[in-house]
């Protein structure tokens, strides 16, 4: 008898090692991994990433955060480029949403936030309430108030949910979680417009698509918009524990000495791998490549599942893909695995894709053919 808490529905499955782009298990096979840990290990078992928490294991590996630490300027100079930003380090993507709900309503004096149905922030209680999913809160009791729940992709339903006392609005811009749903264009750039003029904090949860998962570093690139806020967790170390909040300078009167805090947040190995995974990130031409092939693989997988009676539709951003289907889940995702190949599942009726963005064309190719005969 297991004796660890049933949250998850695992497999018997155990993968004992990684190369590169393929997980293997205690038996010795081996499977191409297009879900990454969830969105974590983006660059697959990249050795840079590797060589790099060897180097600091050698080190050090942990300091408080009472001294300077001169890995979190570094990794925190590489997120934030020339834009105007201050980030603040945690150990995940539920605590650097804790950290962005704070920051929003201790800057504006304000406490309600719009967010959406359908949305996922994490299950600590202030990201759990923010999330726009029964289920997720199901026998939890009260939650954290003043949170409000539009429809996505509908700023008609924004507007008439806020008022003198809203802080922020807060979204992912794909929908990961509830089934890899992208925000559409024009309701993005209204309702970061609306915010400006109504003086409502934007926050973009960027835990799922950020670090190059939709071919670009954040996905609100993509939409020509700046958040006041965003979040960063999953991908930003390619694999060690760490989440960031990113804010606007201005937002800084707000959290200063003591307002809040992490023991382990931007720990150096986490800092150390964050570092080695950004230098890759922004290597020239990689993440025009990722976009690219992502493209393919969606475009691929588009034309081959046209018509397939299983499928009723392919869609998604860069390499964050969703195949809605009217077919069991789990049992696609068992014959995706016996052939070799390990997806995910989001929402009731979606396989989700998140592969590593430094796939080869043969490794795409060979995901693609295994898909075709999963479908067929
Ligand atoms: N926000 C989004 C968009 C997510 O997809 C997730 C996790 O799936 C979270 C927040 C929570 O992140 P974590 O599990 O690291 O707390």
């Amino acid at each position: 008898m297991s004796k660890l808490f049933q949250n998850y529905k695992r497999t018997a499955i155990e993968f004992v090692k990684a190369e590169g782009n393929y997980l293997f298990d205690a038996e010795g096979k081996k499977y191409l991994d297009f879900s990454t840990g969830i969105g974590v290990t983006n660059l697959g078992f990249h050795p840079q990433v590797k060589k790099a928490l060897e180097a600091q294991a050698e080190r050090i590996w942990h300091t408080p955060n009472l001294y300077q630490n001169s890995l979190q300027e570094e990794v925190a100079e590489k997120l934030i480029g020339n834009r105007d930003y201050l980030a603040f380090f945690c150990n995940s993507g539920a605590e650097a949403n804790e950290a962005a709900i704070k920051i929003a309503r201790k800057a504006t004096g304000k406490q309600e936030i719009i967010t959406f149905k359908d949305s996922f922030h994490g299950r600590t209680f202030g990201s759990m309430s923010a999330t726009g999913q029964d289920k997720i809160k199901k026998g939890f009791g009260d939650g954290v108030p003043n949170f409000l729940y539009a429809d996505y992709n509908d700023l008609s339903s924004v507007k008439k949910l806020s008022s003198e006392k809203t802080a922020a609005v807060m979204l992912e811009l794909v929908q990961g979680e509830s089934g890899v749903q992208p925000a559409e264009a024009d309701f993005v750039t209204a309702l970061a417009a609306f915010c400006q003029e109504e003086d409502i904090l934007l926050i973009v949860d960027e835990v799922q698509t950020g670090m190059g998962r939709t071919g670009k570093l954040y996905s609100f690139e993509h939409y020509g918009i700046e958040p006041d806020i965003f979040t960063l967790a999953k991908g930003l170390a390619n694999g060690v524990p760490v989440g960031a909040m990113l804010g606007k300078t201005k937002l800084s009167v707000a959290f200063d000495y003591g307002s809040h805090g992490s023991t382990f947040g931007g720990n150096k190995l986490a800092m150390a791998a964050a570092s080695a995974s950004l230098t890759v990130l922004k290597e020239e031409g990689f993440l025009e490549k990722a976009l690219t092939n992502g493209t393919y693989l969606q475009n691929q997988l588009k034309s081959m599942l046209a018509g397939n009676p299983k499928v009723t539709q392919v869609r998604g951003l860069g390499y964050m893909i969703g195949i809605e289907t009217t077919e069991d889940l789990g049992q696609l995702v068992a014959a995706a695995r016996a052939k070799g190949l390990i997806v995910l599942t989001a929402g009731s009726n979606v396989i989700r894709l998140l592969p590593p963005l430094t796939l080869t064309k043969a490794e795409l190719d060979q995901g693609i053919a295994i898909l075709e005969e999963v479908f067929a």
